[in-house]
C-alpha cells in the first residue's frame, strides 16, 4: 500500500504489487475500518566502515539465514544491544559460521533497573536461558559493555576494532582489540514504520527506546475513528505482543462496527498486552542505545548512505550554519533526502543532532524525519492517475 486517504466515513487504500515499480498499476480499495500493522525495520547506528560489504543489520543476517539458509559470512562479529543478538549469533553458529564475539553494549545488570517488568514474561527468561546454553555449546565469547567502534577493510570487511565502553557508552581507556572477520552483524533494535499510521492522522510519542511510536488506547484505537494499530508501530515489543495486539484490534474493530464480541476475551487480551508492554519497557530500559555512541564517529564516517552525508557535513551544518534540530540539519546537509527517505539514517541523524546541539530528541524532531508522503515507491504515472481520478470525481 503506497497511500491511504481518509474521507468522511471511509478510507481509500492505494495498492500496487510489491517490488514492481513498472508493472500493472495501482488498484484502490475502500474500507470503513483499518487495522494497520506495518512493522519495523532494523535500527542502524553508523560506525566507521559500516558501509563496507560484509556489514549488515542483524535482522537482515537473520532473515537471510531463516529465509533462504544463506550464511552471510564465515567469521562473524555480532554487535549492538539487546537479546536479539543471541538468536542471530547462535543461528549463525549452528549454520557453521565461527562467531568471533558477541559485543553487547550494555551490562546485564541493566535488567535489574525494572525487575517488575522483566519478570512479567517468564517465557522470555526461559528463552534467554536457552540462548545462554547455546552460546556455551558453541563456545561463543559474549562480552558486555563492549562495542564495535571501527570496521576495517578496503574492498570488504577484513577486521573489526572492539572497545570497552564506559557508563556513558563512550569508549574508555583500556584494552582495545582488533579481530579478523568477514561479517559484522549490527543490531541496535528496530525503528517502527509509521508512514501509514501518520497518513491517517495517528498521534505519536517517544518510546523508552527513543523510537517514535504511534499512540493507541487500551483497545488499540489510534484516536482516529476507524483506525486500529497493532505490533511494532505502537512500540517495539516482539512477535508475541504483536499477535496479541492484532487480535485485540480485530475484536475492537468488530465491536465498533456493531458485532457481538466476547468481552471476557477482550479483557484477557488487554491484560496480556499490558504484560507484554511492561516487559518491552524493561527490555528497552536494560538495553538502551549508549548515549555516547556518537564519539565513535570520525569526520569521514558516512551517516546518510543514500546522499553520502558524512559526520563532518552534519557537524558543519550544526556548528557553522546554525542547525539546531534534525529537520534543519536535513535541510542544510541532506541526510534522509535520498532513496530511503531517512528510514536508515533518521534515528541516527536525530541522535547526532541531539549530541551536537545538547538538546534531547523531541517527538517533533523524530516526526519531521518519519513523515513521508508515500509509503512505498510508485511510478509518477500512478500519482498522475490518482489526480485524474480525483478530478473526475470532483466533476
Ligand atoms: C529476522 C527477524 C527475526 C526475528 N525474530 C524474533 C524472535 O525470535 N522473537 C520475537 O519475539 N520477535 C522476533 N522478531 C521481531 C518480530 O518479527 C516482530 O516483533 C513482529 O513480526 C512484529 O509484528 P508486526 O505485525 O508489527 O510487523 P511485521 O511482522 O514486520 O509485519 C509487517 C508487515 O507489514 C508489511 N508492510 C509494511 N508497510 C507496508 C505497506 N506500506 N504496504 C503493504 N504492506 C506493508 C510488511 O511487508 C510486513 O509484512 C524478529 C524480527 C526479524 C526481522
Amino acid at each position: 500500500m503506497w497511500l491511504v486517504q481518509r474521507d468522511a466515513d471511509r478510507f481509500t487504500l492505494h495498492l500496487r504489487p510489491a517490488h514492481d515499480t513498472v508493472g500493472p498499476g495501482t488498484r484502490a480499495l475502500t474500507a470503513r475500518s483499518l487495522i494497520l500493522c506495518p512493522g519495523a525495520s532494523d535500527r542502524q547506528l553508523p560506525v566507521p566502515g559500516w558501509d563496507l560489504p560484509g556489514v549488515m543489520a542483524a535482522g537482515g543476517v537473520q532473515a537471510l539465514l531463516k529465509g533462504s539458509g544463506t550464511l552471510a559470512g564465515r567469521r562473524a562479529v555480532v554487535a549492538g544491544t539487546g537479546p536479539f543478538l543471541l538468536p542471530v549469533a547462535t543461528g549463525l553458529a549452528a549454520a557453521g559460521a565461527e562467531i568471533v564475539m558477541v559485543c553487547e553494549a550494555n551490562p546485564l545488570r541493566g535488567w535489574l533497573r525494572d525487575p517488575g517488568g522483566a519478570l512479567r514474561e517468564p517465557a522470555k527468561a526461559v528463552e534467554g536461558a536457552g540462548y545462554a546454553a547455546l552460546l556455551a555449546r558453541h563456545a561463543i565469547p559474549y562480552r558486555t559493555r563492549t562495542a564495535v567502534t571501527e570496521i576495517r577493510g578496503e574492498d570488504r570487511v577484513r577486521s573489526v576494532r572492539i572497545a570497552p565502553l564506559g557508563r556513558d557508552g563512550r569508549p574508555r581507556g583500556g584494552v582495545r582489540i582488533e579481530v579478523d572477520a568477514d561479517l559484522v552483524a549490527l543490531g541496535w533494535g528496530f525503528t517502527p514504520s509509521l508512514e501509514l499510521p501518520l497518513m491517517v492522522g495517528a498521534r505519536t510519542r517517544v518510546d523508552t527506546d527513543g523510537s517514535l511510536v504511534a499512540v493507541v488506547d487500551d483497545r488499540q484505537r489510534a484516536g482516529v475513528p476507524g483506525v486500529y494499530l497493532a505490533g511494532e508501530a505502537t512500540g517495539v515489543g516482539g512477535a508475541a505482543l504483536a499477535v496479541r495486539e492484532g487480535r485485540l484490534s480485530g475484536l475492537a474493530a468488530a465491536a465498533d462496527l456493531g458485532r457481538a464480541v466476547d468481552e471476557g476475551r477482550v479483557r484477557r487480551l488487554q491484560r496480556a498486552v499490558r504484560r507484554g508492554r511492561r516487559f518491552a519497557t524493561a527490555l528497552h530500559t536494560a538495553c538502551p542505545v549508549p548515549p555516547g555512541w556518537t564519539d565513535w564517529l570520525e569526520a569521514s564516517t558516512i551517516v546518510c548512505r543514500c546522499e553520502e552525508v558524512t559526520y563532518h557535513d552534519l557537524c558543519h551544518a550544526a556548528r557553522d550554519l546554525g542547525a539546531r534540530d534534525p529537520r534543519t540539519l536535513k535541510m542544510l546537509a541532506r541526510p534522509g533526502m535520498g532513496m530511503c527517505q531517512g528510514r536508515v539514517c533518521g534515528f541516527a541523524t536525530a541522535q547526532v543532532a541531539a549530541a551536537l546541539t545538547g538538546r534531547s530528541p523531541q517527538a517533533g524532531d523524530l516526526l519531521a524525519l518519519a513523515r513521508r508522503p508515500l509509503a512505498a515507491p510508485v511510478a509518477l504515472s500512478e500519482i498522475a492517475a490518482l489526480d485524474e481520478t480525483a478530478a473526475n470525481e470532483e466533476n
